[in-house]
C-alpha cells in the first residue's frame, strides 16, 4: 500500500510482544510494515512469563502457538501456612519463555511479509501526512518500546508515576516444577511468583519496593529477597540457577493519551500499572489487533477509546490490589482472605483470564 514518499505504511518501534503482534496484524492486513528493534533475537526481559488463557487464545487466533508449560490457576500462599487456590473456568494458561515467545511471534511476522530493522531509535519528528524515525519515513508509528518508551519521551508526553515505586526481578531455575498453578508467595518485603516454563525449568519472578537507599546489584538484589522467602529458598536450595537475573522498573507508568499525531503508543508504553496480575502480554496483543484497526479505519482517536475498554479492569484491578497491599496489615491478610473467600478469590482470577 505504500504511496509516493513513503519508504513504508507502518513504523513499528520496538520487537516485544507489542510491537510484533502489530507486525503481524498490520503485514495480514495488506500494510507494509517495518519493525526496528536493536536487541538481537530472539529477546528476553524480565517477566513472570504467564500467559493467560486470554492472551493464549489471542495467539492462537493469530495461528501462533509457542511451546511451554500449562497452568490450570493460581495458588497463593503465606508464610505462616495459609493457602488459597483457584482454577481457570475455561482451559489453562501457559507459562512460556520470553525468548520461546518471541522467535513465534517474530516467525509470524516474517511470514507476514514485515520487514526488520536492527536501528536504535532516537529521534522522531512528524508532520500532518507522516512520521520519521530511524532514518524511515511512515504513514504511522506504532511505538512498543516498553516500560520507559524513548518515543514517548521524545514526543513530551507527559506521565504519571504515583507510589509505591514497585520493581520486579526474574530468574530461571532448573528444577521440576512442583505445582500445576502459579503460585505466588506473599511475604512482608515481597511477592514471589513461580511460574512452570519448560520441562524442568521454573522462574521466580519477584516485585517488591525497594528501601530507601539500597540500590545494590540485580543479583544481590534478587538473593536478598528470596532468602525472606524460607520455603521457596529451601526448594531452590538444590537447583541451578540458570541465566542472569533480570529486572524491571518502576513498574507503574501511565502517560496522558495513547493517540499523539500519527504515533500510536501500544503495549507497556501505552501506560503500565504493575506485575502482580499477570496480564501485560495479554493487554499487548489485544492492544496491538486495535491500534491495527484503528490505522485502517484512518481513526487512531478510535484506538484510545479501545485501550480505556481493553485496559479497564487490568487498571483498576492492579490499582486496587497494590494499594490494599502496601501496608502490612494488608500484606498480612490477602492470603487469610483469599482463602476464606473463595468465591472472591474465583471471580477475581476469572476476571485476569480473559
Ligand atoms: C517482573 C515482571 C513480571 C511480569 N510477569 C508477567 C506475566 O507473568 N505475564 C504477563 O503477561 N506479563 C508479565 N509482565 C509484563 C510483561 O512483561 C509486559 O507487559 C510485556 O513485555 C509488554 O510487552 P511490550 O512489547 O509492550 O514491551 P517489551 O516486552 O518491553 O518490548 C519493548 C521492546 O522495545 C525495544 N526498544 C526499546 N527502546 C527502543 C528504541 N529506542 N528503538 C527500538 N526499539 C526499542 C526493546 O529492545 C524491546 O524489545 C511482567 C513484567 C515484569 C516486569
Amino acid at each position: 500500500m505504500t504511496g509516493t514518499g513513503y519508504d513504508t505504511d507502518l513504523l513499528v518501534v520496538g520487537g516485544g510482544p507489542a510491537g510484533l503482534a502489530t507486525a503481524v496484524h498490520a503485514a495480514r492486513a495488506g500494510l507494509d510494515v517495518v519493525v526496528c528493534d536493536p536487541r538481537r533475537t530472539p529477546i528476553d526481559k524480565a517477566c513472570g512469563e504467564g500467559l493467560m488463557p486470554g492472551g493464549l487464545a489471542r495467539l492462537h487466533a493469530l495461528g501462533v502457538d509457542p511451546p511451554g508449560v500449562a497452568f490450570t490457576g493460581f495458588a497463593y500462599l503465606d508464610g505462616v501456612g495459609n493457602r488459597a487456590e483457584t482454577r481457570f473456568p475455561h482451559g489453562p494458561g501457559r507459562g512460556v519463555r520470553r525468548t520461546a515467545l518471541h522467535a513465534a511471534l517474530a516467525t509470524a511476522a516474517t511470514h507476514a511479509g514485515a520487514h526488520w530493522s536492527s536501528t536504535k531509535v532516537h529521534r522522531v519528528a512528524q508532520d500532518a501526512d507522516s512520521v520519521t524515525a530511524a532514518g524511515v519515513r511512515a504513514r504511522w508509528l506504532v511505538a512498543a518500546d516498553g516500560l520507559h518508551s524513548g518515543v514517548r519521551r521524545r514526543l513530551n508526553v507527559p506521565t504519571t508515576s504515583g507510589t509505591p515505586r514497585r520493581f520486579g526481578l526474574r530468574r530461571h531455575w532448573r528444577i521440576r516444577a512442583w505445582s500445576e498453578l502459579v503460585e505466588v508467595t506473599w511475604a512482608a518485603h515481597a511477592e514471589a511468583y513461580v511460574t512452570p516454563v519448560d520441562a524442568d525449568l521454573v522462574g521466580v519472578a519477584l516485585l517488591y519496593r525497594p528501601q530507601r537507599g539500597a540500590a545494590s546489584p540485580a543479583t544481590d538484589a534478587y538473593t536478598r529477597l528470596l532468602s525472606g522467602f524460607p520455603a521457596l529458598a529451601a526448594r531452590l536450595a538444590s537447583a541451578e540457577p540458570v541465566g542472569p537475573v533480570r529486572g524491571a522498573g518502576p513498574l507503574r507508568c501511565l502517560p496522558r493519551g495513547r493517540v499523539h499525531g500519527r504515533v500510536l503508543l501500544v503495549g507497556d508504553a501505552a501506560g503500565y500499572e504493575d506485575a502482580l496480575t499477570g496480564e501485560g502480554i495479554s493487554l499487548a496483543l489485544a492492544q496491538a489487533q486495535a491500534a491495527v484497526a484503528a490505522i485502517l479505519a484512518r481513526e487512531p482517536a478510535h484506538y484510545e477509546r479501545a485501550w480505556r475498554r481493553i485496559t479497564r479492569q487490568y487498571r483498576l484491578l492492579s490499582r486496587a490490589l497494590v494499594l490494599a497491599t502496601t501496608p502490612p496489615i494488608g500484606r498480612r491478610l490477602i492470603v487469610p482472605l483469599c482463602a476464606t473467600a473463595p468465591a472472591l478469590f474465583r471471580h477475581t482470577v476469572n476476571a485476569l483470564a480473559h
